[in-house]
């Protein structure tokens, strides 16, 4: 089996409302679409989400690394040799991450169909029956988020995330007014990307919210603040989950050598799809440190890889993958039971994609294909 073309699309997926989260407020998701065809005709995709505050890749470089570099070196090769195409594709590019993952995951889908096996099968099979999904509370007034996991709780809900991050004491009410709101036998876990800056804000906040009962706490501090982590990890009783300063190898080295933190949030996009996430997954689990799969808010491509991903693994204790539930139209149609997911038993990633709405959301395309 060979590569024969590849089709790069760069779409602007419409959200149902802004997400707002401490670094950024987003109106429609970026998003770039690579479409991967075999010389034996069969299809795969994969998605890019680049999020310059997190690996410092944006969509416009995304869609010409791709275009340019990427791409041509992957026509040709055998989709099947995982290793050797991500060594390939390390040597040419430093980093960038999320263009890697979007021919990561395309090569997956397409050797999943080839085997006619869905993804996971690929990764160890079938370890997680079926996942609870976290609802995503997008910074707001007090009042306002509290009310909004009010409504939602009666959707059946039982498990919320939300996003803090603007000014510590602002923050503080915000996390007490949903747990008023909500009572205490609802999960809540509080993601500051990295809005309390240092140990010190957020030792100061957490003093307050202690008594709450929060699951975890997830990247109070700024990213490559590992010495941060780890005081706050000593000075506080809430489990710590690194994020953001979490993206490859070496912060995964470090973070285990200096016991950084409890829980990592691994994401496709930050380390460069699923073959380096299961080595990921494989370097915490040996440490005793327990892994979340989240995502840069996907279509149904990106967010059926990091289900995979999951599904396949028992270090992955949650999964926060709910891009396509926030979007008005997405491109493919990974489906959710909501408040749970599971996946279904078809080959490759199981997500069958609308071409007409890929056209419909597509800003611009090319498409590389043998010399
Ligand atoms: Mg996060």
């Amino acid at each position: 089996m060979k590569i024969k073309e590849l089709e790069i699309f760069a779409i602007r997926l419409p959200l149902i409302d802004p997400f707002i989260i401490s670094y950024h407020t987003y109106d429609d998701m970026p998003s770039i679409i690579v479409k991967l065809t075999t010389e034996d005709g069969l299809i795969g995709y994969g998605e890019a989400v680049a999020d310059e505050h997190v690996t410092g890749e944006t969509w416009e470089a995304t869609y010409a690394l791709l275009k340019n570099t990427l791409a041509p070196l992957l026509i040709g090769e055998n989709p099947m040799e995982f290793e050797r195409l991500h060594e390939k594709m390390n040597k040419a590019v430093y980093q960038a991450p999320a263009a890697k993952a979007a021919l990561d995951i395309a090569c997956y889908d397409v050797v999943g169909k080839k085997l006619g096996v869905p993804v996971y099968q690929l990764l160890g099979g079938r370890y997680h029956e079926k996942f609870p999904i976290t609802h995503v509370l997008s910074i707001g007034t007090p009042e306002a988020m509290a009310a909004e996991a009010e409504s939602r709780m009666k959707e059946g809900y039982s498990s919320f995330k939300m996003k803090v991050g603007t000014e510590v004491q602002a923050d503080v009410k915000r996390i007490q007014a949903v747990r008023e709101k909500v009572g205490k036998d609802i999960a809540i876990r509080v993601d500051v990307n990295q809005g309390w800056k240092n140990s010190a804000n957020t030792i100061t906040a957490m003093r307050q919210l202690e008594h709450l009962g929060l699951d975890w706490l997830e990247q109070p501090v700024v990213a490559d603040d590992f010495n941060g982590m780890v005081e706050v990890k000593a000075k506080t009783s809430t489990p710590l989950m690194m994020d953001e300063g979490l993206k490859g190898f070496r912060d995964m080295r470090e973070l285990i050598e200096k016991q950084a933190a409890h829980k990592v949030n691994i994401k496709l996009m930050k380390c460069g799809g699923i073959y380096p996430a299961m080595k990921l997954a494989h370097m915490a689990e040996m440490a005793g440190i327990e892994c979340q799969i989240g995502s840069m808010v996907e279509s149904s491509i990106g967010s059926a890889a990091g289900f995979h991903v999951a599904f396949s693994k028992k270090a992955f204790t949650s999964v926060e993958l709910t891009g396509p539930l926030k979007f008005s139209k997405d491109i493919g149609n990974l489906h959710y039971d909501v408040p749970f997911i599971q996946l279904n038993e078809r080959p490759g990633l199981g997500v069958d994609v609308d071409e007409s709405v890929l056209h419909d959301l597509t800003v611009y395309q090319t498409k590389v294909s043998g010399v």
